[in-house]
């Protein structure tokens, strides 16, 4: 991922360029130091019913803001984290934070749920669901109003232990999406190893599906695979009104995208709740 090379290059550049001067720090330890330091904070894209406009929960995605304003991609520091064994530490900082700041506005609404981010090794972590268990109700938030969206793009390594921990995870309430769905290595193989309740389109196809003939045509196997599976559909990426209309047409409900509203502050987020639907 040439993005995350990019990143990964310009943090070590930072540690070679303050070699000597000041305190030299490794991409790493800025990490950890950015986590102790709550630096790493969440911001949340909204979903919408693309019928009515409806607002119907939205997703929780990692930000690195540095103290001089500067950020971080998370294309950059989710794979650090991931490779370091810190992304449990922070995807259980984000879940603190979010309870406290939209918490209420959810237990105010139970029609709307709160996705977000996990890599399937954290998932296969035998720990995870034990710590989250904890810190869910920790951070008094109901299970049933979470989705956890688990990546296609990397392999589940044990299709047993995902089976699982999807069976103890649906029995707790907690639903599971899979994301960025088509674009693995996989073959679509975590569909069988995930009881997932979402399948959610990646913003690829999603571009796709008003430009290209073949896009479109991928898009229609993947709702009819969602169908057979007993899944529901998500679009992301949605930029245009026209990319709006043409998933309608092809049967999604539901979606996200700049067209409707970026990743929003918790205090947005709720602005924007308490707006009437906008379509
Ligand atoms: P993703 O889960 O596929 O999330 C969707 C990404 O598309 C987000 O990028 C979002 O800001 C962006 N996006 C949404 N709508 C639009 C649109 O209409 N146009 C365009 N151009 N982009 C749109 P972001 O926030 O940079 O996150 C990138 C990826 O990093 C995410 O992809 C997810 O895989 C990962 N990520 C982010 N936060 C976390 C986290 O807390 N944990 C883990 N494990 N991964 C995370
Ligand atoms: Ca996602
Ligand atoms: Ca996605
Ligand atoms: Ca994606």
């Amino acid at each position: 991922d040439l993005i995350a090379i990019a990143g990964l290059f310009s943090l070590s550049l930072g540690y070679l360029g303050a070699r000597g001067l000041t305190r030299q720090q490794t991409p790493l330890a800025q990490l950890d130091d950015a986590l102790v330091r709550g630096h790493i904070h969440p911001v949340y894209q909204p979903l919408f019913c693309l019928a009515t406009g409806e607002m119907t929960g939205f997703e929780m995605l990692a930000r690195w803001t540095k103290p001089d304003g500067s950020s971080v991609s998370p294309a950059v520091f989710i794979p650090l984290a991931e490779a370091s064994k810190r992304i449990d530490k922070l995807t259980f900082a984000l879940l603190d934070k979010a309870g406290a700041e939209i918490g209420e506005m959810l237990r105010h609404n139970a029609k709307l749920k709160l996705s977000f981010n996990v890599t399937p090794d954290q998932l296969l972590d035998p720990l995870f669901i034990e710590h989250f268990v904890a810190k869910i109700s920790q951070a008094n938030l109901n299970p049933s109003q979470l989705v956890i969206e688990i990546t296609e793009r990397q392999p589940i390594s044990d299709i047993q232990a995902a089976l699982r921990v999807s069976r103890e995870l649906s029995e707790l309430g907690v639903r599971l999406a899979l994301d960025d769905a088509g674009t693995g290595h996989n073959g679509l193989s975590s569909l069988h190893a995930l009881q997932a309740h979402y399948l959610k389109i990646d913003k690829y196809f999603v571009d796709g599906v008003v430009l290209d003939r073949k896009s479109s045509a991928l898009v229609e196997a993947l709702i009819s695979l969602a169908k057979q599976f007993g899944m529901e559909v998500v679009a992301e990426g949605i930029e245009t009104e026209e990319q709006r209309i043409k998933l309608l047409d092809l049967g999604i409900r539901e979606g996200q995208g700049y067209l409707f509203a970026k990743p929003l502050s918790a205090s947005d987020l709720i602005a924007r709740s308490e707006q009437n639907p906008s379509l």
